[in-house]
């Protein structure tokens, strides 16, 4: 292959990478990616808050636990009190046991008492507890719909990309191996561009302005030359073209 021909290679490889470039930043800039961070952002502040909710209703459930408890250690007392009393005749001992009978009936109001405000707060919990756990599957189906529509239009992308690559490796197999290298190295390691033509006296690569006398050298070199600035490789005839945009 004629040094023309590497020179066309270049500039149509230079072409390629632009593009593989800039579906590269399509895919990395798609919105879906920020929308499945954002949602798995908020269902990791949501399990918090479901934590919280489940600790209340353990409580409250013990608390329930205790005080049924005690009520049937009440109604124990309650009846055990009352036998004892249906059977005295004494009037002091019966005094007592009327005395002791009020003090347990008390307590046993008290215990429905604390028992009914405790199931209204069981049911408050258990209110709380249905909606974290709503908002939770609905945060799933968020992050769901997010990741099918980020396949979707990401495995369009980088098919694209797919299809650019294999029409690059072609151009590269039609290199000389030392330009072929050279330009990949420069393609990682110089802002994406691996091989700069020449537009009018500026090199496209580092926007460097020539000399008459570097322009002159190179104009008079091969057609696939190098930048004096940038030291990229050059392209200097057959490739006169408006600027890429950056
Ligand atoms: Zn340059």
């Amino acid at each position: 292959m004629s040094e023309q021909q590497h020179a066309e290679i270049l500039v149509a490889l230079s072409d390629i990478d632009l593009s593989i470039l800039r579906l590269q930043k399509q895919v990395d800039e798609l919105p879906h990616k920020a929308q499945i961070m954002d949602v798995r952002q908020r269902a990791r502040e949501l399990e918090v808050r479901a934590q919280q909710v489940q600790k209340m209703a353990h409580e409250s459930a013990r608390t329930l636990k205790l005080l049924s408890d005690e009520t049937e250690l009440n109604e124990t007392q309650i009846a055990q009190v009352q036998a004892t009393l249906d059977k005295s005749s004494e009037y002091r001992e019966t005094a007592a046991l009327v005395a002791e009978m009020e003090m347990l009936a008390h307590r046993k109001a008290k215990l429905e008492e604390d028992s009914l405000v405790q199931m209204e707060k069981q049911e408050k919990v258990a209110t709380v507890e249905a909606q974290v756990a709503g908002v939770a599957r609905k945060l799933a189906q968020e992050e769901q719909a997010y990741t099918e529509a980020y396949r979707q239009v990401g495995g369009k992308l980088k098919q694209d990309i797919a299809d650019l690559e294999h029409a690059r490796a072609a151009l590269v197999a039609g290199l000389p191996k030392a330009m072929a290298e050279r330009y990949t190295k420069a393609l990682k390691t110089k802002a994406g561009i691996g091989a700069a033509h020449l537009t009018g006296n500026q090199c496209s690569g580092c926007h460097g302005t020539l000399s008459e006398g570097q322009l002159a050298k190179l104009q008079e070199g091969p057609p696939v030359g190098e930048c004096p600035n940038c030291n990229r490789l050059l392209v200097t005839t057959g490739s006169e073209k408006p600027q890429a945009e950056e």
